[in-house]
C-alpha cells in the first residue's frame, strides 16, 4: 500500500496528484491541497478558489494582491 507524502499514512483509497511538476499520492484531500495547493504570497493562506495574478505571484483575492 502506498504511503501518504504529506502525513505518511497508508492511504486506503490513494488520490493521485500531478500540478506543475509536483506529483504525489495523498490519503486525503487535505493532505494533497496542503503539499501542491498554491499559497497566497500575502497572507500565505491556502488558494482553494480561484486565484488572483499579480505578475507570478499568486493571490487569494483582490485586497491580497494589492490592486483593488
Ligand atoms: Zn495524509
Ligand atoms: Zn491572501
Amino acid at each position: 500500500m502506498q504511503n501518504c507524502n504529506t502525513c505518511g499514512a497508508p492511504a486506503q483509497r490513494p488520490i493521485s496528484v500531478d500540478f506543475e511538476g509536483k506529483s504525489g499520492i495523498y490519503d486525503s484531500f487535505e493532505c494533497a491541497i496542503h503539499d501542491v495547493a498554491e499559497r497566497c504570497s500575502h497572507c500565505d493562506c491556502v488558494i482553494l478558489g480561484h486565484a488572483v495574478y499579480a505578475g507570478e505571484a499568486p493571490y487569494c483575492c483582490e485586497h491580497c494582491s494589492g490592486r483593488s
